[in-house]
């Protein structure tokens, strides 16, 4: 398809990083390329929900996908950000990576009451930060409708990582 050749010809692989025995894929080309940008942007939005008011990003990449996307939706955009970015006293939520652990952090205000969103980043692995970015929200009193990503790394399992009941997108995949 149109799109999958978009994505293979778009990010490149690289072995080793950031450290031994990860394959990392860097998104960076197709940011560069307009006309593949924007078509990523419509392929994905035409796959999410219609109803959405929130686009919930993580941070860094999710921040790039997340607002040119929440805008293709008529939604706004709430930035999931890495700890001690936000002002006032945002709600946090620790959890673990293979070495140590990481903090991300939601503005107390940025989700009202009852609002539709969606989390959005750009790949899912282990599934540990996409969790988190879950159990964080739902402290929000909001209608999450589902968590969506452009490149599922299928083989690192993360999708069994995630609460049931969410749905689980990805605009592709690789096994
Ligand atoms: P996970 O928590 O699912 O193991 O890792 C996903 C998070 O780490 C995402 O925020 C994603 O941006 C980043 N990440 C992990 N591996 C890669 C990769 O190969 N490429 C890119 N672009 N991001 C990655």
């Amino acid at each position: 398809s149109q799109l999958e050749a978009l994505m293979s010809s778009h990010i490149e692989t690289f072995p080793d990083f950031p450290e031994p025995g990860v394959l990392f894929r860097d998104i960076t080309p197709l940011l560069r390329d307009p006309e593949a940008f924007r078509a990523i942007i419509g392929h994905w939005g035409a796959v999410l929900p219609k109803e959405i008011d929130l686009v919930v990003g993580v941070e860094a990449r999710g921040f790039v996908l997340g607002a040119p996307l929440a805008l293709s939706l008529g939604a706004g955009f709430v930035p999931a950000r890495k700890a001690g970015k936000l002002p006032g006293s945002p709600r946090s939520i620790s959890y673990d990576l293979e070495y140590g652990s990481a903090e991300i952090e939601i503005g107390v205000d940025s989700l009202p009451r009852g609002t539709r969103i969606v989390v959005v980043d750009d790949l899912l692995a282990t599934g540990g930060t996409a969790a988190a970015t879950i159990e964080l929200v739902r402290e929000f009193d909001v209608e999450l409708l589902g968590v969506s990503f452009l490149l599922e790394l299928e083989g690192l399992g993360g999708r069994d990582r995630l609460p049931a009941g969410v749905p689980v997108t990805a605009l592709s995949t690789v096994p």
